[in-house]
């Protein structure tokens, strides 16, 4: 059970208004317990699903250090929760995700992720995403 406080002082502290939607949103983030999820699942569970609405406030929640993506595979976007001490001015999620190949649950995965590929000269690299995708424990 998330507590109300909590979704209201997690939204205050990334500078979010409180709107009745947003605390809807974060609720569910909140009660995922790290694992990600799609538009789809975040649509089928809120009371009043507005497409536009919860794109925008998926955004909102990215660009203040909410939630960051952790998997984008087969045109389905999932996002988590921040764990670490993302800030409206950057996320610090150096971490891995795991990606069932079957159910698609994906989860933020614990430990510090080095990557010591190098783009060739030139290149911009925006995002270091890792994920490990195999079956979960419930499809193995
Ligand atoms: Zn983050
Ligand atoms: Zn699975
Ligand atoms: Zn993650």
């Amino acid at each position: 059970m998330v507590r109300e406080e909590d979704i209201l002082q997690k939204l205050e502290s990334h500078q979010l208004r409180k709107t009745a939607f947003r605390k809807e949103v974060l609720e569910l983030f909140m009660a995922s317990e790290g694992e990600a999820l799609s538009n789809q699942e975040l649509e089928s569970q809120l009371d009043n699903p507005d497409r536009i609405t919860l794109y925008r406030t998926l955004k909102a929640f990215e660009d203040k250090g909410l939630i960051h993506l952790a998997a984008d595979s087969g045109g389905i976007s999932r996002y988590a929760l921040c764990l670490a001490d993302c800030t409206t001015h950057a996320h610090h999620d150096q971490h891995a995700h795991f990606q069932c190949r079957t159910c698609g649950k994906t989860i933020c995965l614990e430990g510090e992720v080095v990557i010591r590929a190098q783009a060739p000269a030139g290149y911009k690299v925006e995002r270091e995403n890792l994920t490990l995708e195999g079956l979960c424990d419930e499809c193995i």
